[in-house]
């Protein structure tokens, strides 16, 4: 792609009396890229001013000669994604400038945090602990989503200031035993979370079934990774998906369920769709990539995730799931442990690190096998990696479309660029790649976020520091 700087610019000094002259915005003109939202496709010019885009068009007039202009002639334009299932820092290895530089790399503009409300703490100060490291280490735009484990610790007036500081969503595990023996609490929380606005998102596997088929494997002498999918089965996902939708149902709040894995999961959460429930789902590129079999072949370490790696149908379920719209979201699950931790040969089905690292190669692997395959449209792979999770997580209109006044989070990507998923290009600190050799065709060239170029010619531009935590409206539903 062709990259010009029309003109240096060059201050004469026309006058003998200093002037103060106010410094003019930047003006990027991206032309005669094919632009993509969810909503369709054109032929056309962007105009970004400062941060956001200011015009689209055809044969747009550069302001002056200082205007930098990018030619995206059969090239993509895409907004920027946002990946609202990411976690950095704790004992991952990658942190926020990392964890920035695989994302944007991979077309992401928009990456999340997960954080731990701590004993006696409210989601607030889980907040304000982590608000520092992303203002001095992020690159990409950060939203906040804070665990709770005490559901005491969520109430109206907790989580409305939580609201007031911009963060609209959070987190439960119902895997955890502690989810079973705070139930009640947590359904208390879900009424305070929808009257705030906040969408709560849930971990869907049952903690008792998991740890009774998990001890007793154990105890049968095949508690080895081999076994990891035995260990959690998809009845123990469908329960937990049932009692979920049952909250939702209940409380009247609206659930997002994180990495959604199986067939049978997904007809309970579209079953309740059916019923007008608020119910989003959220699947995860791992299960649309690879099927359970890896637990058996070489290395399972490498492919282990919660829940599991499921069957061939499942996957396709899932793909379809996601171009009849009744899963919203992709989101990577990004989890960076070096290959070594990853295999680490005293995990068992038990004890294991659950998660890698999927940031850089998430966006492109889902054009390749899912666009350019026919298996979903450009518009909705455009909805599921941006447009919805905008939605859902408060950002939108100002991110995950292209339009005037949004922010200038764009991908400009080459169609028909052919990679090779090599190890020695994965900017996470997790240095590897669980698809390394694998062909993909599609690439991000250049990704803007707010206006600034941060990734161009494989290499990072932006700044650590210069991402934003982003203040989030409440959750607005994608399906309207
Ligand atoms: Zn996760």
């Amino acid at each position: 792609m062709a990259l010009h700087y029309r003109m240096l610019l060059i201050w004469t000094l026309t006058c003998s009396v200093p002037i103060a002259v106010a410094q003019p915005q930047t003006e990027t003109i991206i032309r005669d890229g094919d632009i993509v939202t969810a909503g369709g496709q054109r032929t056309a010019d962007i105009r970004i001013v400062g941060s956001t885009i200011a015009e689209i068009g055809t044969g747009l007039t550069a302001r002056d000669e200082r205007t930098l202009e990018i030619d995206a002639e059969h090239h993509l334009v895409l907004p920027g994604g946002i990946d609202p299932h990411v976690h950095l820092g704790g004992n991952r290895v990658d942190d926020y400038t990392s964890g920035s530089a695989a994302a944007l790399a991979g077309g992401i503009t928009t990456i999340s945090n997960f954080g731990g409300v701590q004993p006696g703490e409210s989601p607030i100060e889980a907040l304000t602990r982590a608000t520092n490291q992303i203002e001095t280490q992020s690159i990409a735009d950060v939203i906040f989503h804070p665990i709770i484990s005490d559901p005491t610790s969520a109430t109206a007036d907790t989580l409305s200031a939580l609201v007031s500081a911009g963060q609209t969503s959070v987190k439960i595990f119902m895997v955890r035993p502690s989810f079973d023996r705070n139930a009640p609490g947590f359904l208390t929380m879900m009424y305070a979370a929808n009257s705030r606005g906040l969408l709560t998102m849930l971990h869907c596997e049952d903690a008792a079934i998991i740890e009774a088929t998990a001890s007793r494997l154990v105890a049968m002498g095949r508690g080895s990774l081999e076994f990891f999918g035995d260990a959690r089965p998809v009845s123990a996902e469908v329960a937990a998906t049932q009692r979920a939708v049952a909250m939702a149902e209940v409380t009247g709040s609206p659930i997002y369920i994180v990495h959604l894995s199986s067939a049978r999961a997904l007809q309970v959460a579209e079953n309740a769709q059916a019923r007008g429930l608020p119910v989003f789902v959220e699947t995860r590129p791992l299960y649309l990539h690879l099927t359970r079999e890896r637990f058996s072949g070489p290395n399972p370490g490498l492919y282990i995730g919660q829940p599991p790696l499921r069957t061939l149908s499942d996957q396709d379920a899932l793909w379809e799931g996601i171009a009849r719209g009744s899963i919203h979201v992709i989101g990577s699950d990004h989890v960076a442990y070096t290959r070594e931790e990853k295999l680490d040969p005293s995990q068992t089905v038990v004890r294991h690190r659950a998660g890698m690292s999927n940031l850089q190669e998430m966006l492109p692997m889902i054009f390749s096998e899912g666009v350019r395959t026919g298996r979903i449209t450009l518009e909705r792979f455009v909805e599921v990696t941006a447009t919805n999770p905008a939605k859902l997580f408060g950002l939108y209109p100002r991110k995950g479309t292209i339009a005037v006044g949004s922010d200038a989070d764009l991908t400009v990507w080459d169609p028909a660029e052919t990679r090779t998923i090599r190890n020695e290009d994965m900017l996470s600190a997790s240095r590897y790649s669980v698809h390394a050799g694998k062909v993909v065709t599609g690439w991000p060239t250049m990704t803007l976020r707010r206006g600034e170029i941060v990734y161009q010619n494989r290499e990072i531009t932006g700044s650590p520091g210069s991402g934003e935590l982003l203040q989030r409206t409440p959750w607005q539903d994608p399906r309207r």
